[in-house]
């Protein structure tokens, strides 16, 4: 008989043994040595650290220390750090309304005290030398030290074999380390930061600006590769960078999400940062973003995780939205319109490591953490290119006054200009090659642009944002366009008489056998009518009931401007070309055709040069 269906000899209750809710407790703090790394940090963090050191030894294995420069503990209150819910961060249950440190479960050191060698040394500033105190054998002695505290983790889970089975290879151990030091690392630039492995120094970060941080941790390229962020709701701020969608990845490895200076894993605020980018990304690829959420304690219960990974808003619906806004209205703007930098120029050599700031959102002097509000600058190359823009930008730096002269004249300078693109981002068009590409000169060099794609993206953001392709922007056609048509595309024609006219278009059965088209989106004149309206009928049949209808309502408008768009062969004079660069330089997400391929690209001059060996 199997024993396992027996049922099993009653037991007594007893209260668990201390040393053992711990270590059930530390299953939940301590996942791995970079889990201890983050615990360690953030405690040095909290305690005003300026200066922190991570000393790892065998990935973190075998040994981890943590020096930093805080204020320390006295050491009468060295054993009391030790143990189980003895924190110095909150006395009250009001306190837990409004903690602003990085931890306050006061479980971290206990958990990891009783699943790894655990000593501590600190000073404070009254004292002339340090206490150290050994967990495991309880003796406290005096020991060298500067001002600040060291954290000293041998051997985890030495007495847990079962779990210290579960752990990956010391290289894999230790990059999760680094990762765990890159997340502090990032969300405070004030804060010098040392890694070392087995004695070599891995990564130095020193006390510096904002953006200067981003790009010593995350590399350079994705300062130029991304937007700045900025949305502010007073309650609610938004801020940090947005990668664009051509520097996305094949894997999400540079997402970071911060709930007031804290690092977290959060699902809504990825969903709704994943909802912005949906437009201009394909499918499997991962955005590079850089989030910081800054919000009233009050709206937030940080309190959830144990590692303090999750949080919960009292909202989620305003947060999602608000994510979604401000990461939108970051990739919204044309790239066009920033000092045309072009995809892989160091922006930071060039100085223009921050783009234009979104101009639907004020930059919100959005925080990086709890004590260092950073400032997205909004560059002066917002004013610049100001000719290209909407009303929102002033023309006042770009265009000198004309004093009391002839304002007049200035305008029609301002709209020749305008026209012929000499000064503009993308340049003045000079040729069309292949029936594909329209190359053009600008103050970099070449451009190059993908005609169609180009063209379908202007398109598809007109028919959203005008509301075109509704019913109120349909354009009766002086003479039906007749097609002989499927039994399948006459049935949704008949169906779908109303989804029709919400898109803007009229198309009636003739005969059995016979559609015509009476009316089309004026947003979309000129183009091949039939062709368009046997795309939507395709859309309309394929998604059927009229709530998926709406929802595809986006991926319609994009078949529609896809008929719109001009097509490859079709001859353009420049000045259509021109036209069409301006219309780019105007239009949001005009770097992105809707299936996310580029729309156009740089050659410098440095590069032109390059390729004919100018200058060596
Ligand atoms: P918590 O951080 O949740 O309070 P911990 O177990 O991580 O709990 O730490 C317990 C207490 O030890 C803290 O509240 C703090 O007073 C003290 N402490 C821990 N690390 C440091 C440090 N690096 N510098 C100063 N005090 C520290
Ligand atoms: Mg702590």
């Amino acid at each position: 008989m199997n024993a396992v269906l027996q049922p099993a000899a009653r037991r007594a209750i007893r209260e668990l043994p201390g040393e053992l809710i711990s270590q059930i407790a530390a299953g939940e703090v301590v996942e791995r040595p970079a889990s201890v790394v983050r615990e360690l940090v953030d405690n040095a963090l909290d305690a005003g650290a300026g200066e922190i050191v991570v000393r790892l030894g065998g990935g973190g294995i075998r040994s981890i220390v943590v020096e930093d420069d805080g204020h320390g503990i006295v050491a009468e209150e060295l054993p009391l750090a030790l143990r189980r819910h003895a924190t110095s961060k909150i006395a009250s249950l009001e306190d837990l309304e409004g903690v602003v440190t990085m931890g306050f479960r006061g479980e971290a050191l206990a958990a990891i005290a009783s699943v790894a060698d655990l000593a501590l040394a600190s000073r404070t500033r009254e004292t002339a030398h340090a206490m150290r105190l050994d967990a495991r054998t309880g003796e406290l002695r005096p020991a060298p030290r500067a001002v600040g505290t060291s954290i000293e983790v041998r051997e985890l889970f030495f007495n847990t074999p079962a779990r210290r089975k579960f752990l990956k290879t010391e290289s894999t151990e230790l990059a999760h380390c680094l990762e765990a030091v890159r997340r502090h690392a990032l969300t405070r630039p004030d804060v010098g930061f040392e890694v070392w492995h087995d004695g070599r120094a891995m990564a130095q970060w020193r006390p510096c600006e904002p953006e200067r941080r981003v790009a010593d941790v995350l590399g350079s390229d994705f300062l130029a590769a991304s937007r700045p962020v900025a949305l502010d709701l007073g309650v609610l701020r938004l801020s940090g960078r947005a990668g664009t969608p051509e520097s996305a990845r094949s894997r999400a490895d540079h997402q970071y999400v911060y709930v007031n200076g804290r690092h977290v894993r959060d699902k809504l605020i990825a969903h709704g940062v994943r909802a912005a980018y949906e437009d201009v990304l394909h499918g499997g690829r991962q955005p590079a973003y850089l989030l910081f959420v800054d919000i009233a304690a009050e709206r937030v219960d940080v309190n959830v995780h144990p590692a303090k990974v999750e949080v919960r808003f009292r909202d989620s619906r305003e947060i999602h939205q608000a994510v979604r806004r401000a990461v939108e209205a970051a990739l919204a703007v044309p790239r066009a319109t920033d000092s045309g930098v072009g995809p892989g120029d160091d922006a930071l050599a060039a100085g223009a490591g921050m783009s234009p700031a979104p101009r639907t959102a004020a930059p919100a002097g959005g925080v990086f953490g709890p004590q260092q509000p950073l400032v997205l600058r909004a560059e002066e190359n917002l004013a610049h290119w100001a000719p290209t823009l909407p009303p929102s930008a002033s023309h006042t730096n770009a265009w000198p006054d004309a004093g009391d002269g002839d304002a007049h004249a200035d305008a029609a300078r301002r709209a020749a200009l305008d026209q012929s693109g000499a000064d503009a981002p993308l340049g003045q068009a000079i040729a069309q090659l292949a029936g594909a590409f329209i190359l053009a000169e600008n103050a970099q060099g070449l451009v190059i642009v993908d005609m169609h794609a180009a063209h379908e993206r202007i398109v598809y953001e007109r028919l959203k944002s005008t509301r075109a392709g509704s019913e109120t922007d349909m354009q009766p056609l002086l003479i039906p366009a007749l097609f002989a048509a499927t039994a399948q595309e006459i049935a949704t024609a008949e169906t779908q008489v109303e989804e029709l006219r919400k898109l803007g278009l009229d198309i009636a059965p003739l005969s059995a056998t016979t559609l015509a088209v009476r009316a089309q989106p004026a947003a979309l004149a000129g183009c091949d009518v039939v062709a368009l309206a046997r795309g939507v009928l395709a859309d309309l049949s394929r998604y059927g009931a009229s709530g998926a209808i709406a929802r595809a309502r986006d991926e319609i408008l994009s078949t529609m401007a896809c008929h719109g768009a001009i097509r490859a062969n079709r001859t353009l004079r420049l000045d259509e070309m021109n036209a069409l660069l301006r219309d780019m330089e105007r239009t949001e997400r005009a770097d992105q055709c809707n299936h996310g391929r580029p729309t156009w690209r740089q050659i410098t001059r440095k590069e032109l040069d390059g390729l004919f060996w100018r200058g060596r």
